[in-house]
């Protein structure tokens, strides 16, 4: 076993493909103290600058005064909080479905429901790039699992109709956490609703973002209930906190209740989270300034990134990925920039395929113009010293 760590570590400095971690010494936010060393960063997923908001971190502290820390037991037991059934009943509200239904994490709500939905003679029909705890969920609920090509809903379609499974379940991301285009759900919902298949999305990166409202892919593309019965999303996002939740049908969500794994058998979000991400839900509402200056610093960085020549994807999102290629190459533009006092993530293989590693660019509503312009004229500075 001991040789076998070393290897593993050995062979993965030598691709280009090892992993570390730098450590924070105060809030999430675009200066950040890493190390004692103050960096401008553009790698959080706090969309909307609201991890450290006074208004979510003064709900946390009440509440904290009034239920404690832990939620001491899982929902079914005796840690179902008032404030996390206020949360859900605002979340079905925010989302135009019937209910919603708390997680400790997305990767739990993912593989729990996937796995709750569909069984041995099922099938599960997956987008190739879809995030890895969808894909996880898929592969372990004994289901036939089919990938298609990404956004490729005349595959799916074949796909669809060359199954005689019992039940169908369509899986995909509502916005693709590498890449930041969105999924087809104009085609995907009707070609679900044609086959009898169900549709479920996770929108863990449109949620907050997209939509008028900020209520996500789902409202981007008007889908009720009926035609996107499964809506997944997370908290660790544009909500700055913590957690995940399901939105969709009474019966959808009183069967998750009764089968899910991960959410029987695991410990209830603290209830200050709860509480927490009530008081983020409100100012993603109330707040629309907050994705009007998110998406004014999206289309400030993507007209400057392609002055520079550099290598977009097709993405409207707070995700802006520059395309580079070689996995060696990202991480030296990622080290160049961190010594210019800039951080973005290099992101290498297998989170995506071989040959497009990538800069992982993501803004923020907190995110100033001055600071977009910073990272501009870093990313002119490394495409000089390392040519693109
Ligand atoms: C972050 C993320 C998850 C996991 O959510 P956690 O709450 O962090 O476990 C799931 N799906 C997608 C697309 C994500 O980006």
């Amino acid at each position: 076993m001991q040789d076998w760590l070393r290897q593993q570590l050995a062979e993965r400095r030598a691709a280009d493909l090892y992993r570390q971690r730098r450590t924070l010494r105060g809030a999430q936010q675009p200066e950040v103290d890493v190390e004692g060393r103050q960096l401008l960063a553009f790698c959080s997923n706090d969309y909307l600058g609201l991890a450290n908001h006074p208004d979510v971190k003064s709900a946390f502290v009440r509440a904290a005064d009034t239920y404690g820390v832990g939620s001491g037991a899982s929902h079914l037991v005796c840690g179902h909080s008032h404030e996390h059934h206020a949360l859900e009943d605002e979340l079905a509200a925010f989302t135009g479905r019937d209910r919603a239904l708390l997680f400790s994490t997305g990767y739990m709500a993912n593989t729990g429901v996937i796995n709750a939905l569909v069984g041995k003679g099922d099938a599960v029909f997956e987008d190739k790039l879809n995030h890895a705890s969808l894909l996880d969920g898929g592969l372990s609920s004994g289901a036939k699992f089919q990938r298609f090509l990404h956004s490729d809903v005349a595959q799916l379609a074949r796909k669809l109709d060359a199954t005689a499974a019992a039940k169908k379940l369509v899986v995909v991301d509502g916005v693709f956490s590498m890449d930041g285009d969105l999924a087809p759900l104009d085609v995907i919902a009707p070609e679900c609703a044609n086959k009898r298949a169900w549709l479920m999305v996770d929108d863990a990166h449109g949620l907050g973002v997209l939509g008028k409202t900020g209520a996500g892919c789902a409202e981007h593309f008007a889908l009720d209930q009926q035609q996107l019965p499964v809506l997944m999303g997370t908290f660790g996002k544009a909500f700055g906190t913590f957690g995940a939740f399901v939105a969709g049908s009474d019966d959808l969500i009183e069967t998750l209740i009764q089968l899910t794994r991960t959410y029987i058998y695991t410990t209830a979000l603290p209830p200050a989270v709860a509480a927490a991400t009530r008081a983020s839900l409100k100012l993603i509402q109330t707040e629309t300034w907050r994705r009007e200056a998110l998406h004014a610093r999206i289309a400030q960085f993507r007209s400057g990134a392609r002055q520079l020549g550099l290598q977009l994807m097709d993405s409207d999102t707070a995700i802006q990925p520059i395309l580079l290629g070689d996995a060696g190459r990202a991480l030296a533009w990622s080290e160049k920039l961190a010594e210019l006092g800039l951080w973005v993530g290099a992101i290498r293989p297998p989170t995506v395929p071989a040959g497009s590693a990538r800069l992982r660019v993501t803004l923020s509503a907190a995110h100033t113009e001055i600071q977009v312009r910073q990272l501009l004229d870093g990313l002119a500075s490394v495409e000089r010293e390392l040519g693109s």
